[in-house]
């Protein structure tokens, strides 16, 4: 189906089909379409050049060198020959100037090229360089008849396209897809590309219109020019994106009903008062302020909770479900996978042990019989506190009255699964997400920008930094006999292997090797191992994992099954092995394992001694810092945005020009203009934001900022 059956204004020539373009083929339109997504006039004009070259500026031959990418040259063919036979055939043209000689070559269209070409006849050319054997040669150059006028009287620069086999061999190479541009600019005038932006926003940032940015950004005048058209599109893409998101948000805010917890009472009371093992940081104390002022607000709560690992995370969820409880609703906590929620039904019955609560645990793995007792109790209300995987927002599972959701460590929890939650109850419940792994705020504020963000910047006192070091794998009986003088002193300690598939024969292979390894080091009945992976049935996960929370084992084998949330304060040492194959978030998160109660920890990375830039990057800043939110920084820098764990669907973060990591200034300045707009200006009513308000209504079928991966 054609895009362009959606555009809401027909009479605007941009919707015209691009076949409606001097020079477009009905061949040529339909690879436009196939090939680049190119409908319409407007597609093209959102189809940048990657470069210009300036057509007046001609390198000699004598000149090129190593260093350049691109070049043109102008020169006379002398010589044409088609060398070797099928695969290895090639044509193989010298042109020549004033001061030497390069070689072209074509593996592709040989005998059209070949026909093309008369030897003899200038030519200007232009391509990518390399150097074989010190000769410069370009490799399929655009080239085409050279005279006086390719080369006078233009002073603007000439941009080229990305472009594909395909439509190369179509004739639509990068410069043949600038003619078509020009056609198109031609066509157009400042009444097609209406301005978008307030004006005074213009003003105070010093934009360019958003007509001149489209031509010059296209056939810019000179290079400032074009640095003040990218400039302004990519503010624009920042700035819209953030409008639809902020509105969203607005929206939420101004017409979602919420249920409202108007009391503190003695659940609460009582379990802070009698119960609470420690006092809160004041981070924490931050966040639940700013949650009971959510609860009681009247509308749904939506809360995106950042915090690094071992923050403190649980006990905010806690106290919050508390609050819940107090207003006769019931709450849920659903976690990621069954050894966690295990973990937080285990944590929480203790915690709660002396009050008179029912909290119960519901995962895939729970006995049919038990399951029926806890449905039951869900429905007539008897259970205060659900805790488990997904298994809780299934449909068999109804609520009396469910008032607060609390999903922990998990960022990849969509508008989809949240719907969900939303509809176990008349009113939704009120919903707070807790991240796995930081991501740095920019970044957390454009992707769940429609969800309102706190913050845990602060880890409880006496926690000693962990001491993470990286070893070759040479080193490995050196790592044991460190883990050996920690067991001495009461402690524990987990080996950890990469689980790169979970199909993967190889990785599990490796884990048992490692396993095997690991007990010859450790004999029993001096020592005890337990071992975790993924291809264990629940039950023995949990057991193992459990003889290892009890110190009944010294050491834990396992893979990443074990790496967010696990909990085993006496655990002191990790060690990470192969640990250039974890991401930096993956391996930040398994270090978030020790360092959880009062001794100080240690994490080893071990790897092979090859190691990529990359990797090596990687194990530096682990060795270097334990900020959760550092790392993301860097895992950002690094990987780029498109890479971050739960963000790469959610299209909140492709732009066509802007880049949220270079160009993340920019990124803040647009996200406060759009606040201060929304701010001063909620309904955009104000002239100066009549064209933004315009601007919106005509894109607003299209726009699909409401989904999050
Ligand atoms: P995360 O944010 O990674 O989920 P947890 O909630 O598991 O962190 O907390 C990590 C550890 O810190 C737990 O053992 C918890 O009991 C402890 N803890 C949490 N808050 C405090 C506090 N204010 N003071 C001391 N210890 C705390
Ligand atoms: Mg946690």
């Amino acid at each position: 189906m054609y895009k362009y059956f959606f555009i809401q204004h027909p009479n605007n020539i941009l919707s015209s089909p691009i076949e409606y373009l001097t020079g477009v083929s009905t061949l040529k339109g339909d690879l436009l379409r196939k090939e680049i997504n190119v409908f319409t006039f407007k597609d093209l004009l959102e189809y940048f050049p990657f470069r210009h070259i300036d057509k007046t500026k001609i390198d000699l031959i004598n000149s090129l060198h190593e260093g350049m990418d691109y070049v043109q040259v102008a020169g006379r063919v002398v010589e044409k020959k088609i060398i070797g036979e099928r695969r290895a055939k090639r044509l193989i043209v010298h042109l020549q100037d004033e001061t030497g000689l390069i070689e072209l070559v074509w593996f592709q269209g040989i005998n059209f090229v070949e026909k093309i070409l008369t030897t003899g006849q200038a030519y200007l050319v232009f391509g990518k360089i390399s150097f074989f054997m010190g000769k410069p040669q370009i490799a399929h150059p655009e080239i085409e008849v050279y005279n006086s006028q390719n080369s006078k009287g233009k002073s603007f620069l000439e941009p080229i396209y990305p472009s594909t086999e395909k439509l190369k061999a179509r004739g639509l190479n990068g410069r043949q897809i600038a003619k078509l541009t020009q056609e198109l600019i031609k066509k157009i005038s400042t009444k097609d590309v209406p301005e978008n932006l307030p004006h005074n926003l213009m003003l105070q940032y010093k934009l360019m219109g958003r007509f001149d940015a489209f031509t010059q950004i296209h056939l810019p005048a000179n290079e400032i020019n074009y640095q003040q058209a990218v400039r302004r599109l990519k503010f624009e893409e920042f700035f819209l994106a953030q409008m639809s998101i902020q509105k969203l948000k607005l929206n939420r805010h101004k017409n979602s009903r919420g249920l409202v917890f108007e009391k503190v009472g003695n659940y609460f009371n009582e379990f802070y008062e009698k119960y609470l093992p420690f006092s809160l940081t004041n981070a924490q104390k931050n966040v639940l302020k700013e949650i009971r002022k959510d609860f009681g607000s009247g509308k749904q709560m939506n809360r995106l909770l950042q915090g690094d690992v071992g923050s403190g995370k649980t006990m905010v969820a806690l106290l919050s479900m508390l609050i819940a409880a107090d207003n006769d609703f019931q709450a849920v906590l659903m976690a990621p996978t069954e050894i966690l929620a295990q973990q937080h039904f285990n944590t929480i019955t203790s915690l709660l042990n002396e009050m008179n609560i029912e909290v119960q645990l519901l995962t895939g793995s729970t006995k049919l019989k038990n399951r029926k007792k806890i449905l039951l109790g869900c429905e007539n209300g008897e259970v205060k506190i659900l805790i488990g995987t997904h298994a809780v927002i299934e449909d068999n599972v109804v609520f009396k009255n469910l008032g607060f959701a609390v999903v922990d460590e998990q960022h990849k929890f969509g508008v989809a699964q949240r719907a969900k939650l939303w509809k176990k109850n008349d009113v939704a419940p009120h919903v707070l997400v807790m991240t796995a792994t930081p991501i740095p705020r920019t970044l957390a504020l454009t992707v769940y920008g429609d969800l309102d963000y706190s913050i845990i910047d602060e880890l409880p006192p006496g926690r000693k930094p962990i001491s993470t070091i990286h070893r070759f794998e040479n080193k490995r009986s050196q790592v044991m006999d460190f883990i050996k003088e920690q067991i001495t002193l009461g402690r524990q300690a987990y080996v950890i292997y990469p689980l790169i598939e979970e199909s993967s024969k190889l990785d599990y292979e490796n884990l048992m090797k490692g396993y095997e390894e690991v007990k010859s080091f450790f004999p029993e009945p001096k020592y005890w191992i337990s071992m975790v992976h993924g291809k264990q049935t629940a039950e023995v996960k949990e057991n193992n994992m459990q003889r290892f929370a009890n110190a009944d084992t010294q050491i834990l084998v396992g893979t990443t099954v074990i790496e967010v949330g696990v909990n085993v304060p006496n655990a002191s040492v990790m060690v990470i092995e192969s640990a250039e194959k974890f991401g930096l978030s993956q391996l930040h998160q398994l270090r978030g394992r020790v360092g959880r109660g009062a001794d100080q920890s240690y994490c080893v990375l071990l790897t092979g001694q090859k190691l990529s830039k990359d990797a090596k990057e990687r194990l530096r800043t682990m060795v270097e810092t334990s900020d959760g939110f550092k790392i993301a920084e860097k895992d950002l820098e690094i990987r780029g945005p498109g890479e971050i764990e739960g963000t790469r669907q959610s299209g909140a973060l492709s732009f066509k020009l802007a880049n949220i990591v270079d160009d993340r200034p920019m990124l803040e300045v647009a996200r406060n203009a759009v606040a201060e707009i929304l701010e001063k200006d909620a309904d955009l009513e104000l002239p100066d934001n009549q064209p933004l308000k315009t601007y919106l209504l005509s894109i607003k079928s299209k726009t699909r900022w409401g989904k999050i991966a």
